[in-house]
């Protein structure tokens, strides 16, 4: 097998079509260097050899031999060689995995420097300062990476030998008063050289080596290791990337960014990653080297004047400063975005004004950029309309809507301190300074800030638990940002006059302190931060233009149709805004809960005969008319799936003694006779008990009660020239007896309705589907029904045996255990209830070619299960008012991956 894929000097053995075997970076590297770019030579080792490592602790035969010959390749190319005394070549040493998972794996750089190869380097570049300025990184670099993660020791918080060096740092550029790592003497930092290596040693028990093929291949072996690595594995988990797929290793030529002030180091996207505006966007730091921008140690300067803001409108532009350069830069980026079609995250380093490229990768972006992208690429014809759909993640339309920090109330708010802009909308939330606090706020329902002076790849699982982030330090391409923007978090970073003292847990600036558990809200969008809360406010998705033609390319590729659950007319009206095409579920149990109308049914409950039941029912009449006229109304011409009353009867009647007298007094009847009445209907499993179309059969009352209400305001709508189209739904049939039994009622109520009023109206009447059974039996149940609507939340719980409400009991060992893969409530079980699903669809089109089949439920709005539906042929899934958006998206990539 091949293990070893070289690149430089133009020529690639790999390319971008390798990222399986490359991963992403040896890849991309590969790519950019087959295009002509400028490139520092170096090799991939494969993501083979990654596997090959981990099964048997140990590397393929050749391997050492085939990289001593590629090294010779990279070493003529830069006329230098690894560990020679005179002329001594560094390399860097770099994780790269098939999907980009940033920060999350180990790099080192400067390998090669040893106390022989010191000399040469100072002597061929003329600058002490430099050479010991890469030999703390290297010493820092690898006895983080090398000598402890991948030995696998685990220190206490504070205590890692990261933490410690950077300690004696601080000490040292304190004695110094310098402010910057830059900054640093010669003298300095040869001490500071020398300390590492007494407190590595004293750390962790060996000695710093000092021989370079050792460092190489010592470097290799951690890069390979660190695939394993706690945090690197809890970000997979995280996102879903599989474990198996291992890392590869880019041994590299460093090019050095920290030789002086003509050298720099930066990161750059190709378009605004937070706005979506088609202009390079990105910061750099001079003389620095590359992991000085990423860990957010000191805040960037902006790269052009576009993207400047107050916090850096002080400091120098790139473009300003290396104008030539920032226009190569710019040629190169642009080739780039052209060659990929997509936005580019770019990293490059400058060294004595020689601009070299070190990585490239497709952006992350939030939601209302990916949307901006989309559409203006595919207005530049740079990629077409179904690469334009897919460009949108479903779940990133929810960024969209999110909501903002109302606009009044934030003018009149103090401003605590301004940020960066890194996270989109606004939240607020109860600060906390590590992230296992985060964590555990969060487990206990607390809504958290994460306020860190910068975050690291330890941070993920803390900032992942809360709704906003908050750091001191970095700019907007710090870890911070980039995690948060992955993910669509509220998150503000740079905030440069905070204090943060994550030891005494307080947070302060200009004299206000603020404590653990203390109020704070962000505006992700402007950087602004304010103490306390903020109401928050919806956004307007009319004026998102480039929304809208998403919104429309969506529409004409997807074949499902999208409604809404929605019980009220306003509901209605939201989801119409958002493009509903229906109501696929309006529940009619919340009708019933206000004072008045609940003690009508109270009544109806208790009463001892069907006369005295018929009185009670029909006090609802009039407010049930009122409800379906206004749903009806808002909807016309679009249909209305109206379920009849479903909950379990014993949730009508009142539970404590107060209200169970009052009732009693109203009723006329003894507290006694309430009390036996109340405990003859309790169930110990109500949720299998009397409910659904069981309650329609022992009252048919109450079906015909609201069958009448449904028709007649049917029937008043299509007199004031409306066209209302209601739906009946039966719930929680098992049998088509049940259905034909509820169906003659609602029919004959239909006719009565029509005589009596002259008028005549279209219906239909059918039913939800979400028991096993009438799955089974729905070759029967369609012979009657109209239509069929899956209502998969039932549905899944019967078919699993899972209470809905008690399932939270065991879940967590469930999914943690990966006995199941994900919360069957909320992305369907294909291959258990969805194959029920298909029975269902299949035994009621065979007998009823016109069926109209819907999903109402949670996964009608869910995007794997939407694929599943559209698969299954389905008609439309119905979903919340604020899901309508990612449903339509969700069902036009169905499309597309079919
Ligand atoms: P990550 O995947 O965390 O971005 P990288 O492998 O890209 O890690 O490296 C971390 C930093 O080191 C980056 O800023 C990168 O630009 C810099 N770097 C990597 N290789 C070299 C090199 N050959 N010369 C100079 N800087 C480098
Ligand atoms: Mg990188
Ligand atoms: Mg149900």
């Amino acid at each position: 097998m091949k293990s070893i894929y070289f690149f430089g000097n133009g020529k690639a053995d790999g390319s971008a079509a390798d990222k399986n075997l490359l991963g992403g970076k040896g890849a991309n590297l590969a790519e950019m260097t087959r295009l002509g770019i400028p490139v520092p030579p170096g090799f991939t080792i494969s993501t083979d050899v990654c596997s090959y490592y981990m099964e048997s602790d140990n590397y393929p035969d050749k391997l050492k031999l085939q990289v001593a010959t590629t090294l010779e390749k990279v070493e003529k190319i830069m006329s230098q060689k690894f560990g020679d005394v005179n002329n001594p070549l560094l390399l860097s040493v770099r994780s790269g995995a098939r999907k980009s998972m940033p920060g999350m794996m180990e790099t080192v750089l400067n390998v090669g420097l040893t106390i022989k190869t010191i000399p040469g380097l100072i002597e061929k570049s003329g600058d002490e300062q430099f050479v010991y300025d890469a030999y703390r990184r290297l010493i820092t670099m690898f006895a983080d990476v090398v000598m402890e993660k991948a030995a696998g020791i685990e220190p206490a918080e504070g205590e890692s030998i990261r933490e410690k060096l950077d300690k004696i740092m601080e000490v040292e550029k304190k004695k110094n008063r310098t402010k910057t790592n830059s900054e640093l003497s010669v003298n300095s930092l040869k001490q500071l050289c020398q300390k590492f290596k007494v407190e590595i040693k004293s750390s962790i028990g060996k000695d710093f080596p000092d021989d370079p093929h050792i460092q190489l291949w010592e470097s290799i072996t951690a890069v390979f290791k660190s695939w394993n690595g706690k945090r690197a594995i809890s970000y997979r988990n995280i996102e879903n990337i599989p474990h198996q797929w291992g890392t590869a290793v880019n041994v590299q030529a460093m090019v050095f960014g920290n030789m002086g002030d003509s050298c720099a180091t930066g990161v750059a996207f190709t378009r605004n990653p937070s706005t979506g505006e088609n202009n390079i966007y990105g910061e750099w730091l001079p003389n620095a080297q590359g992991e000085d921008v990423v860990a957010g140690l000191r805040t960037p300067n902006p790269i052009n004047n576009l993207n400047s803001n107050n916090n850096s409108k002080r400091i120098i532009s790139l473009k300003d400063h290396m104008p030539e350069i920032y226009n190569e830069l710019d040629g190169i980026q642009d080739q780039l975005e052209k060659h990929y079609k997509d936005m580019q995250d770019i990293e490059f380093t400058i060294q004595s004004g020689y601009l070299w490229m070190l990585q490239t990768r497709t952006g992350k972006r939030n939601g209302f950029a990916s949307v901006r992208m989309a559409i203006e690429m595919l207005e530049e014809k740079l990629i077409d309309e179904k690469t334009a759909l897919q460009r949108v993640k479903p779940e990133q339309l929810d960024e969209i809507m999110h909501p903002m920090l109302d606009a009044e109330a934030e003018k009149k708010s103090k401003l605590f301190a301004k940020g960066l802009p890194a996270g989109p909308g606004g939240a607020s939330g109860q600060i906390v300074f590590t992230s296992n606090d985060a964590e555990m706020w969060h487990k206990t329902g607390k809504q958290v800030i994460l306020v860190r002076n910068e975050t690291s790849p330890e941070d993920v699982h803390g900032m992942f638990a809360s709704k906003a982030i908050l750091t001191a330090r970095g700019g907007m391409t710090s870890h911070a940002a980039l995690v948060a923007r992955g993910w669509g978090k509220c998150c503000v970073v740079g905030c440069a006059d905070l204090q943060i003292s994550a030891q005494d847990k307080t947070l302060s600036t200009n004299g206000t302190v603020l404590h653990e558990g203390d109020w704070l809200t962000l505006n992700g969008s402007s950087g602004c931060v304010y103490e306390g809360t903020i109401p928050l406010k919806e956004v307007d998705l009319n004026a998102n233009i480039h929304f809208q033609k998403l919104m429309k390319i969506a529409d004409r590729f997807r074949k499902l149709g999208v409604r809404t659950n929605a019980d009220s007319p306003k509901d209605a009206q939201t989801a119409l805004k958002f493009g509903a095409e229906g109501i696929g579920l309006c529940r009619t149990e919340h009708m019933f809960f206000d004072p008045e109308r609940i003690s009508a049914m109270r009544e109806l409950i208790i009463a001892k005969d069907k006369n005295n039941r018929r009185k009670a029912i029909m006090k609802l009449l009039p407010h049930q008319r009122k409800d379906f006229y206004g749903i009806l109304k808002a909807m016309a011409p679009h249909p209305v799936t109206i379920r009849l009353l479903d909950p379990p009867l014993h949730e009508f009647l009142p539970q404590e003694k107060n209200q169970i007298s009052k009732l009693a007094n109203k009723l006329h009847v003894s507290i006694k006779e309430l009390n036996t009445r109340i405990k003859n209907l309790h169930e110990t499993n109500p949720m299998l008990g009397h409910r659904g179309c069981r309650l329609g059969i022992s009252y048919p009352e109450i079906t015909e009660m609201q069958a009448r209400a449904i028709f007649e305001a049917t029937a008043q709508l299509v007199m004031e020239e409306k066209s209302p189209l209601p739906e009946v739904m039966v719930p929680l049939v098992v049998t088509v007896m049940e259905f034909k039994h509820q169906k003659e009622i609602i029919d004959n109520m239909a006719e009565t309705v029509k005589k009596e009023t002259g008028v005549t109206f279209e219906y239909l009447v059918g039913t939800m589907i979400e028991l096993p059974r009438a799955c089974a039996t729905a070759d029967q149940i369609a012979k009657e029904a109209e239509f069929f609507s899956f209502g998969t939340n039932d549905l899944t719980q019967t078919t699993y045996g899972f209470s809905r409400d008690d399932i939270g009991g065991f879940l967590p060992e469930y999914l943690d255990h990966k006995i199941i893969p994900v919360d069957p409530f909320q992305s369907i079980d294909q291959e258990g209830v969805g194959s029920l699903v298909i029975m269902g669809v299949k035994k009621g089109r065979v007998v009823n070619s016109k069926l109209k089949i819907g999903i109402c439920g949670e996964h009608g709005g869910d995007p794997s299960s939407i694929h599943f539906f559209h698969k299954t042929g389905l008609d439309y899934v119905s979903c919340s008012p604020f899901r309508v958006p990612i449903a339509k998206l969700a069902a036009a990539q169905a499309i597309l991956i079919d």
